[in-house]
């Protein structure tokens, strides 16, 4: 079967591996379509998974094959599989922060994932994707169970300003998720043209190029106390993420999604002057039957968020390097398996 296989920093090769083989409790699933994540970038530019690894872990498939101790699932099932496999025994499994889970398994990342024409998963991974989720929707079930756990670990509110930092995929996701739990009023911060509009079309009320205008200034002309309640960093850069310090409110949270590779300064003297809060979320699991369900009752687009759709032979060149380039104005590239 065709796999695109992880080598290292800059190597990834679409090749012929060996089917996998099934344990009893495993599930054989075709993949249908693939998000390429931000992770897998870093990956791809720094070289941070062991080679030999098959990547894709945001992913929708139907199995074509089960174990013969499996009887939950059957051939044909539509599926979308939670990409984290944690120990279910450890302190912070049993206290539901599973991705704090000390002997945690990842698929795409620590197994083999979903960039091939076939993958083994362990049954228990696996959620039904349903008939109101189109394969390509689907592929959004792990980053938006990403964003909603965020906003889980925020005293998040309604009648609360947000403020979402970076309108990429969890950015663009935020910014609905916020909407549907009562947010007044959500803007958007973003410096790339594509994803701006972006924003404006899944509903944020106001958008802002910080490379054009300052967003303090901007923000202090439209909320009401000089600040948003909750910011929500989704850039996984310094700088915005030391500016969440002065556009949160007195008193106001600070949520960070965006994982910086850079060490962050931060003015502390404001941090306690204000009393904010700042709150660091990590992956999504528990969050996964929330997100299918948004999904399927269509309160989250992501239409907007596709910005191209790949064949498998074509993630290298269309993929990977088309999304690490400086000027790459894509939002979610979709692999067509
Ligand atoms: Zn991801
Ligand atoms: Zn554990």
């Amino acid at each position: 079967m065709r796999a695109a296989v992880y080598g290292g920093a800059q190597d990834i090769q679409v090749k012929e591996i060996p089917e996998p083989i099934l344990g009893p409790r495993d599930v054989l699933v075709r993949p249908k379509y693939v998000g390429i994540c931000g992770t897998d970038l870093s990956a791809w530019e720094y070289g941070m998974y062991e080679g030999g690894l098959v990547l894709g872990h945001e992913f929708t498939g139907e199995i074509v094959d089960v174990g013969n101790e499996v009887t939950e699932w059957r051939v044909g099932d539509r599926v979308v599989p939670n990409s984290l496999i944690p120990c279910g025994v450890c302190s912070y499994c049993t206290s539901h922060r599973h991705s704090l889970c000390e002997d945690m398994q990842m698929v795409g990342i620590s197994m083999n994932g979903g960039l091939a024409d076939l993958v083994g998963l362990p049954e228990t991974t696996l959620h039904t994707l349903p008939e109101t989720v189109d394969f390509k929707a689907g592929v959004f079930v792990e980053p938006l169970a990403v964003a909603i756990r965020g906003f889980h670990r925020v005293d998040f509110g309604e009648g609360m300003d947000v403020l979402v930092l970076g309108t990429g995929p969890i950015g663009l996701l935020s910014i609905q998720y916020a909407k549907i739990k009562g947010a007044s009023k959500v803007y958007a911060s973003e410096i790339q043209e594509a994803r701006l509009q972006a924003a404006r079309n899944v509903g944020a009320d106001m958008v802002i190029n910080p490379q054009n205008e300052s967003l303090s200034l901007r923000l202090e002309n439209y909320t009401a106390a000089a600040g948003v309640d909750l910011v929500v960093e989704c850039t996984g850069k310094p700088q915005p993420t030391a500016e969440s310090f002065s556009v949160v409110k007195r008193g106001g949270s600070i949520l960070i999604l965006g994982i910086s590779e850079e060490p962050v300064e931060v003015d502390f003297m404001t941090g306690v002057l204000n009393e904010l809060t700042v709150h660091f979320s990590y992956l999504g699991y528990a969050e996964f039957p929330e997100a299918i369900e948004l999904l399927a009752d269509k309160q989250i687009q992501t239409e907007q968020l596709i910005t191209r759709v790949i064949p498998l032979e074509r993630v290298v060149e269309d993929g990977f390097e088309a999304l690490t380039r400086p000027d790459s104005s894509d939002v979610k590239v979709l692999v067509e398996i």
